[in-house]
């Protein structure tokens, strides 16, 4: 046998494997905020954070499984899970996943309305950012700013974390947007989702 040909053909095999072997896509922990008892927002709303939460949740894993992500829920349904819980299951998912807390805000003050995004440290920033331009540009509302907070699932999180507040339910056309639109839920889904996508592989 011809050795050099030998030893081209062996080495194309190894190229082809290496080009043929599938990139990891990243794993995310999707956080949908409050759930059970706990409807969430202020007293007297009209529209519960919880549910709206949890559905534009389970858009944004539609999506990024869709793009072949590995997603894991904190709650899936209409429960209750401790803050101390949804940390925990971020810590023992493997992957090195990111962590990313869907809520929506509410205010005592009726104009209120916007997009705030929160992280408490800067593993969180670029996350951030990459979310809150997009939610923001399809939100139309006002910009109200990545903040930093010291909210439990970002503090006490061992992951690059975020919580993004996706508009306030106490504003009569805010609210109204969210609670009615089912193409809306879906258009801040898929900010979130491009905004997570961009980050990680
Ligand atoms: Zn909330």
């Amino acid at each position: 046998m011809d050795l050099p040909l030998f030893s081209l053909l062996r080495r194309l095999l190894l190229l082809g494997c290496v080009f043929a072997a599938p990139l990891q896509a990243a794993t995310i922990v999707l956080d949908a905020g409050h759930g059970g008892h706990d409807p969430g927002g202020i007293p007297g709303q009209r529209y519960s954070e919880k549910a709206a939460a949890l559905d534009v949740t389970l858009r944004i894993r539609a999506k990024l499984t869709a793009a072949g992500h590995r997603v894991v829920m904190t709650r899936s349904t209409d429960t209750f899970v401790e803050l101390s819980e949804r940390v925990a299951i971020a810590k023992r998912t493997p992957g090195k996943p990111i962590f990313v807390s869907i809520h929506f805000n509410s205010a005592a003050n009726r104009d209120a309305c916007g997009i705030e995004t929160y992280l408490y440290d800067k593993r969180g920033a670029a996350l951030a950012q990459a979310i809150h331009r997009r939610v923001v540009a399809v939100s139309g509302g006002p910009d109200r700013g990545i903040r930093r907070a010291r909210f439990y699932v970002l503090r006490y999180n061992s992951r690059p974390s975020v919580l993004v507040e996706l508009g306030f339910l106490t504003n009569s056309q805010e609210g109204a947007k969210i609670s009615r639109s089912e193409a809306y839920r879906q258009k801040l889904a898929d900010a979130v989702s491009a905004g997570i996508r961009s980050v990680v592989r």
